[in-house]
């Protein structure tokens, strides 16, 4: 009996690393919001007003291939496909230039969201934490180390909901590249080792319901699934 904590500590959540036996221990999620025009655009925010940050807890990330239950407190489960960028390495105040050099590798997510709850809290001035912490709200793929992958800078970015398009976009639109993303956060947060960064998602966002089976994918990093659950 470990007499370090009163009761056993929660184990830390990780994904599998593609070409490994290894995991990648996930530290913290955060996202970036509004990075795509289209996207913007569709969720009626300005276009002019720059991208931004939020965050969802760690234990949030599920494996590709999970059933995921319709999460409770809500009546519109919205799909966001995106690429996630996963941190080997950590800084503050990160310059451009060395930006790509905090990353680990790359993956393909899904920030799942309470839409309605979102859209209130917005009207409300409430936080959004709860729109976008629901358990299971980040189905993500194994993590691709960059000496597979690369630094992906442009390719098709997708997501089909019981084989029917949904999304559709290409990463070269992302408003804040990978290493100004890096750079951008680090300004606010000192950025760690397990950090996941989710990138942003293009235009064509939409409802899941139970009994869904969701496959989405970015052209030389992965291809997420995942379906929907009861509730
Ligand atoms: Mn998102």
């Amino acid at each position: 009996m470990n007499e370090e904590y009163a009761f056993a500590p929660p184990a830390r959540p990780a994904l599998p690393v593609a070409g490994s036996e290894r995991l990648f221990p996930v530290r913290r999620v955060y996202c970036v919001g509004r990075n795509y025009l289209e996207h913007a655009r569709e969720m009626g925010l300005g276009e002019r007003v720059p991208p931004f940050f939020f965050a969802k807890p760690a234990d949030a990330v599920a494996a590709s291939g999970a059933e995921i239950p319709y999460p409770p407190r809500t009546a519109s489960l919205h799909h966001e496909i995106e690429l996630v960028i996963a941190l080997g390495r950590g800084g503050r105040d990160v310059g451009i230039d060395h930006a790509l050099e905090l990353v680990f590798g790359y993956a393909v997510g899904n920030d799942l969201t309470r839409r309605d709850l979102q859209s209130d809290a917005r009207q409300k001035g409430h936080p959004w934490d709860l729109a976008k912490g629901a358990d299971q709200s980040a189905p993500v793929t194994p993590i691709v180390p960059v000496a597979l992958c690369g630094h992906p800078n442009s390719g098709r970015i997708w997501l089909e909901v019981n084989d029917v398009p949904r999304q559709h976009g290409d990463i070269a639109d992302m408003f804040w590249s990978v290493p100004e993303i890096i750079a951008e956060l680090s300004t606010y947060v000192a950025l760690a080792p397990g950090d996941l960064i989710f990138t942003g998602t293009p235009a064509g966002v939409g409802a899941l319901h139970p009994g869904d089976r969701v496959v989405g994918g970015v052209e030389g990093v992965g291809v997420l699934e995942h379906t929907i659950g009861a509730g």
